[in-house]
């Protein structure tokens, strides 16, 4: 049973600026790599990226590999459809998101890390290589030997994918590798990697900063803590804010809605589309909706055909091409779409595209063309009136 007298609640801990992230660092560097290690397991920190794997599980495995080089990686590649959230934290407090970097560097024994940034935030390059060179000081005042390197992608969403973020990283095109072995074993340069994305790691360091019990206080069993969230679309108040996990989509709704709201897309693109009938119902977390962030409200101006046909339209564009279920498949849902609308293929065909989305979660390779079913599934399911006329 779902806990349904939860309120939404704002919560402060990214942008807090009353923390000192050098005294944070000062204190953590410190201790015993164990305890800290152990801190992020109890805090019950999951990947804010969307697939939520446990954190500290992720530093643990990599801490417990043997090898002389190991690898610190943020992920910065935010290329979900109406995710902006990392380019606002990069922007405020870019020094969390290092803190995060070197607390994961020394409990795992990293001496590199580097920071992979989409390629379209360009225009962030300069001002976080200054931030970096400045940390660098901090660090050589702390006594902790760890260098941060800045890469810039060439603005493929796939590479968001880590390991193809590891091949793009390598000067190689930016496609999925198989799994196993996964980073903490082979992963940059097939040596044991910690890939966390920006949000998560500014968790990690205010988790050493306020300690596990009280990130657990917060959010639900499934779902510990806060979340950024990006909001947008048809809301008088688009932007950024911080929310305790394990809200309800209706109370989401209330306080970010116009008033009309008739669907969230949660997850962007790869995400869930949820009908206003599955508002009270849909909770934002693990145990429901997860979400790694883009939250994009509908109101009843909005065509869901149009909405369906741009995700598609994205993801064809975005295929990398490797496997044929991804790569021939978005092709066929686009034509397949636009053929129904136009009365070329009658309705009954809808249910062959859906067929289709099934066969593509189970035999593409990586999560864009397993994750298609998503939207295509939530949106032709409640909308089917709109698909048709
Ligand atoms: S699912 Fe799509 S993006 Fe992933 S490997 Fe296959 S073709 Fe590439």
């Amino acid at each position: 049973m779902q806990d349904t007298t939860r309120k939404l609640k704002r919560v402060d801990l990214i942008f807090t600026e009353d923390c000192s992230y050098k005294g944070i660092l000062e204190q953590t560097l410190k201790r015993p790599k164990e305890e800290i290690i152990q801190d992020v397991l109890d805090s019950g920190l999951r990947g804010r990226g969307g697939a939520g794997f446990p954190t500290g599980l992720k530093w643990k495995f990599t801490a417990q590999e043997k090898s002389d080089e190991k690898f610190v990686i943020c992920n910065a590649d935010e290329g979900e459809p109406g995710t902006f959230k990392d380019r606002e934290i990069l922007l405020k407090v870019p020094h969390k998101v290092f803190g995060g970097m070197a607390v994961c560097a020394y409990v795992i024994g990293a001496k590199e890390g580097y920071m992979y940034l989409r390629g379209e935030y360009e225009f962030l390059k300069e001002d976080i290589q200054k931030q970096i060179d400045e940390f660098h000081e901090k660090l050589d005042d702390l006594g902790f030997d760890f260098r941060i390197k800045l890469l810039l992608g060439s603005g493929a969403y796939i590479c968001g994918e880590e390991s193809a973020l590891f091949e793009s990283m390598e000067g190689k095109r930016g496609e999925p590798r198989n799994k196993p072995p996964y980073p903490t074993q082979k992963g940059f340069r097939n040596e044991p990697t910690v890939i966390n994305n920006v949000e998560t790691l500014v968790y990690a360091l205010m988790i050493c900063n306020i300690g596990s019990q009280k990130f657990q206080e917060l959010g639900t069993a499934d779902s510990r803590g806060s979340k950024v969230f990006s909001v947008s679309g048809d809301t008088p108040i688009p932007g950024i804010y911080e929310l305790e996990l394990g809200m309800s989509l209706a109370e989401f709704v209330e306080e970010f809605g116009d008033g009309d709201t008739k669907s969230v897309q949660v997850g962007g693109a790869a995400g869930f589309c949820v009908p206003r009938k599955n508002f009270n119902d849909t909770i934002i977390g693990f145990e429901g909706v997860p979400t790694g962030g883009s939250m994009m409200l509908f109101n009843s101006s909005r065509s869901m055909y149009n909405v369906l046909r741009n995700y598609v339209e994205f993801f064809r564009e975005e295929s990398c091409g490797q496997c044929t279920p991804c790569r021939v498949g978005c092709q066929q849902l686009l034509k397949g779409i636009e053929e129904v609308k136009r009365g070329k293929q009658p309705t009954t065909y809808l249910q062959t595209l859906m067929r289709l989305t099934e066969v593509m979660k189970m035999t593409a390779k990586c999560g864009l063309g397993q994750s298609v079913a998503n939207s295509f599934s939530s949106i032709v399911d409640n909308f089917k009136e709109e698909m048709i006329y």
